[in-house]
C-alpha cells in the first residue's frame, strides 16, 4: 500500500502505518473542522493523522443546512467580524471546490409581523454584500410585493410586503468533508474512520500519545505524537475531560437544529427561501434540491445524548406551522415529511443567552498538558479555523523540534483536482462529459453524479459500463458507485454509503429501502461478510432509516 490510500480494502496496512510512526500531529474528530486542519497540516508538510470514532462527517458535519453562507442572521447580533470572515470565505470555498459548492439564488420575503423591515433588510443585505466583498453583478436587489409574488407565487400575499434577492452557495456538508480528507491523503496525510480515541498517554504531565480502539479490526493500540488537536465538535468537552478529569469549566453549549424533507410536489417553490417564523422571531430556510425541498432549522438548548440527536414530532409541528403561515394555499401534515435530520451546534457557552443568540464564533483553548481544542464556528469558515489551529500547531512543533515554518497556505489550494477555473469552464466541462457518455447514461444521471464526485465521475461511469454488460442500468450504477466509495472514499458500511457519501437516506429515502438488499449483496461479496455481519449491517441501516422518520410516531421523543 502507498501512504496515500483512501481505500477501505487497505485497512490493515493503514492501521499498521498508524502504529508504526511518531506523528507530528494527531487530530481527534473527522468532521469539517478536523478535515480542514488535516488538509492545512498536510499542505505545510507535517506528518499528520486524523482519527474518527465513527464515519467521517458522522457528527454535525452531515446534519447542517448545507449552505456555504455568511450568516445574514448574525448581522442582527452585530457580529460584523464573523459575517465578514465567513462571507469572504464563501467565495474561496466555491473557487476551490466548484463542483460541490454551487451558487444559490436566495429570496428573502418580508412579511407583516416578521423581524425585518424593508429598510433594515435592504441595509442589512447591503452590509452583508459589502462585508463579504461580493462582486457588483451578484449584489442584492430589493423587490416590491408584486415582484416578490411574481418570483414565488405560492407565498402568502396577505402578509407579504416585499422581498430581497441575494446570493449564497449550497453544498453537501458530508461530501465536502470527505473531499477535503481525500485531498489531505493525496498530500501525504493519513485519515482513519472507525478509530475511537479513548484516553491520553502522558509523560511528566504532558500528553505524548493516545489510546485508540480500532472498531473494525477490533483491537486497541497506542500511538504517539508531538501535538494533539481535539476537533471533536459536540464531544469537545468529553475529550477535554479525558485530559483533565477535574475540568474546572465546561466550554460547550449544545443547541439542536432539525431539518425535514418534503417531496417537491408538496412545496413546488422556484427559489431557495429564507423567511421569518413570527411565533418566535427565528428564521428558517426552504431549499429545493432535485426532487425534494428541505426545510429548517430549529435552534433549541440540548442536554440529552450527544450521540443520538433526533427530530421529534414537536419539531415537525413547528416546521409545519411555519410552512402553513408562509404557503396558505398548500396543505402540509407531519406525515408528508419523508425524512429528517438533527444536528448539534457545538457553541461556546455564553452565560444567560438564548440558543439563537449565542455567538457562532470559534475558539481555541489549550490545556496545561498541551491539548489544543477547537470548537464553535461554521462549516463555511472551516478553512480559516483550520489555519488558526495549524498556526498554533506549527509554533508548537517549532519549539519542540526546531522545525522551520512553511509558507504554504490553503487559500489557493483546489480541494478536488478540477480542471475548471470559472463557472463557464465548469459548464463546458459538464456538457463535454454529458456528450461523451450520452449513449450510455441519461444527462440527469451524469450531472447528478458530477456534482457529487466532480471529475472523478469518469472513473465511476467507466466502472458502471463494465457492469452494464450483465446488469440492468440501475443495478450497474449502484454497484459501480459502491465500488467507487469502497476503493476511493473509505466506505465500510451500508450506512456510510447511503448516508454520508450519497445523502440518499435523506433525499431518496424510498430508493434506499428498494436498493438495500442489492447493496448488501455487493458489499458482502467485496468484504466477504458472513451471515452475522450481513445481519448487523442491515440492522444498522434499518435503525437509521427508522430514526429519520421516528418523528411520525405518537411517542416520538428525544432519547
Ligand atoms: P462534527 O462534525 O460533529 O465532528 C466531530 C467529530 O468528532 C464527529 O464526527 C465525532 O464522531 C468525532 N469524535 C467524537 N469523539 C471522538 C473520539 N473519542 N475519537 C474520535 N473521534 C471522535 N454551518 C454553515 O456554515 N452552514 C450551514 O448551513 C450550517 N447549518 C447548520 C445547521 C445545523 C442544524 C447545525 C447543527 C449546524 C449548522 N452549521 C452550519 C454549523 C456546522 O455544521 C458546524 O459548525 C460544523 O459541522 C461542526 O463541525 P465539527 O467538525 O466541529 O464537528
Amino acid at each position: 500500500m502507498t501512504h496515500n490510500s483512501c481505500s477501505s480494502i487497505d485497512r490493515s496496512q493503514q492501521i499498521a502505518l498508524l502504529k508504526s510512526q511518531q506523528w507530528d500531529l494527531i487530530i481527534i474528530g473527522g468532521g469539517i473542522t478536523g478535515a480542514g486542519i488535516l488538509l492545512d497540516a498536510a499542505n505545510r508538510g507535517m506528518r499528520a493523522v486524523l482519527l474518527e470514532k465513527k464515519d467521517f462527517a458522522w457528527g454535525t458535519s452531515s446534519r447542517s443546512t448545507k449552505l456555504i453562507h455568511g450568516g445574514l442572521r448574525y448581522l442582527k447580533q452585530l457580529e460584523f467580524n464573523l459575517v465578514r470572515e465567513v462571507g469572504m470565505e464563501r467565495a474561496i470555498v466555491y473557487r476551490n471546490a466548484m463542483h460541490l459548492v454551487r451558487p444559490e439564488k436566495m429570496l428573502l420575503p418580508l412579511i407583516d409581523g416578521g423581524s425585518l423591515s424593508r429598510i433594515s433588510s435592504s441595509l442589512g443585505l447591503m452590509v452583508y454584500d459589502w462585508l463579504a466583498g461580493v462582486p457588483k453583478e451578484e449584489r442584492r436587489t430589493m423587490l416590491s410585493k408584486e415582484q416578490t409574488a411574481e418570483k414565488e407565487p405560492l407565498l402568502n400575499t396577505r402578509i407579504l410586503k416585499g422581498g430581497g434577492a441575494y446570493f449564497e452557495y449550497r453544498t453537501d456538508d458530508a461530501r465536502l468533508t470527505i473531499t477535503i480528507i481525500k485531498k489531505a491523503i493525496e498530500l501525504g496525510a493519513l485519515a482513519l474512520n472507525y478509530t475511537e480515541v479513548t484516553d491520553f498517554i502522558k509523560k511528566d504531565g504532558q500528553i505524548v500519545g493516545l489510546l485508540v480502539d480500532d472498531h473494525i479490526g477490533k483491537e486497541k493500540c497506542t500511538i504517539s505524537a508531538e501535538v494533539i488537536v481535539n476537533a471533536s465538535g459536540p464531544w469537545v468537552d468529553k475529550i477535554r475531560l479525558l485530559d483533565e478529569p477535574n475540568l474546572p469549566k465546561r466550554r460547550l453549549h449544545l443547541t439542536k437544529g432539525v431539518h425535514f424533507v418534503l417531496p417537491k410536489e408538496k412545496l413546488p417553490i422556484q427559489h431557495s427561501l429564507y423567511f421569518d417564523v413570527p411565533s418566535d422571531g427565528r428564521m428558517i430556510f426552504c431549499i429545493p434540491r432535485e426532487d425534494i425541498v428541505y426545510i429548517g432549522t430549529t435552534d433549541t438548548h440540548y442536554n440529552a445524548s450527544i450521540d443520538e440527536p433526533r427530530a421529534t414530532k414537536e419539531d415537525a409541528a413547528y416546521i409545519v406551522a411555519a410552512l402553513k403561515n408562509m404557503f396558505p394555499t398548500l396543505k402540509f401534515a407531519i406525515n408528508d415529511f419523508i425524512s429528517s435530520w438533527a444536528g448539534l451546534r457545538p457553541l461556546i457557552h455564553q452565560e444567560g443567552k438564548s440558543a439563537s443568540a449565542i455567538s457562532r464564533k470559534d475558539e481555541v483553548f489549550k490545556s496545561a498538558s498541551g491539548l489544543i481544542s477547537i470548537a464553535g464556528g461554521k462549516l463555511t469558515g472551516y478553512r480559516k479555523m483550520a489555519e488558526r489551529v495549524t498556526d498554533e500547531v506549527e509554533d508548537k512543533l517549532n519549539k519542540l523540534k526546531n522545525r522551520g515554518k512553511s509558507d504554504k497556505r490553503t487559500k489557493q489550494l483546489k480541494i478536488s483536482d478540477s480542471p475548471f477555473q470559472s463557472e463557464d469552464s465548469l459548464q463546458v466541462y459538464v456538457s463535454e462529459l454529458t456528450s461523451e457518455f450520452s449513449t450510455q447514461f441519461p444527462n440527469s444521471t451524469i450531472k447528478k453524479l458530477f456534482f457529487r464526485y466532480g471529475p472523478e465521475v469518469r472513473q465511476l461511469l467507466k466502472g458502471c459500463m463494465q457492469y452494464s454488460k450483465n446488469h440492468k442500468p440501475e443495478t450497474a450504477l449502484l454497484k459501480a458507485e459502491i465500488d467507487f466509495g469502497i476503493r476511493n472514499e473509505m466506505v465500510h458500511t451500508l450506512s456510510d454509503f447511503f448516508h454520508r457519501r450519497t445523502g440518499m437516506v435523506y433525499f431518496e429515502h424510498a430508493q434506499v429501502q428498494y436498493q438495500k438488499q442489492l447493496a448488501l449483496q455487493h458489499f458482502s461479496t467485496i468484504f466477504g461478510w458472513n451471515k452475522a455481519q450481513e445481519d448487523k449491517q442491515l440492522h444498522e441501516l434499518d435503525a437509521l432509516l427508522d430514526e429519520l422518520i421516528s418523528f411520525k410516531k405518537s411517542d416520538s421523543r428525544q432519547p
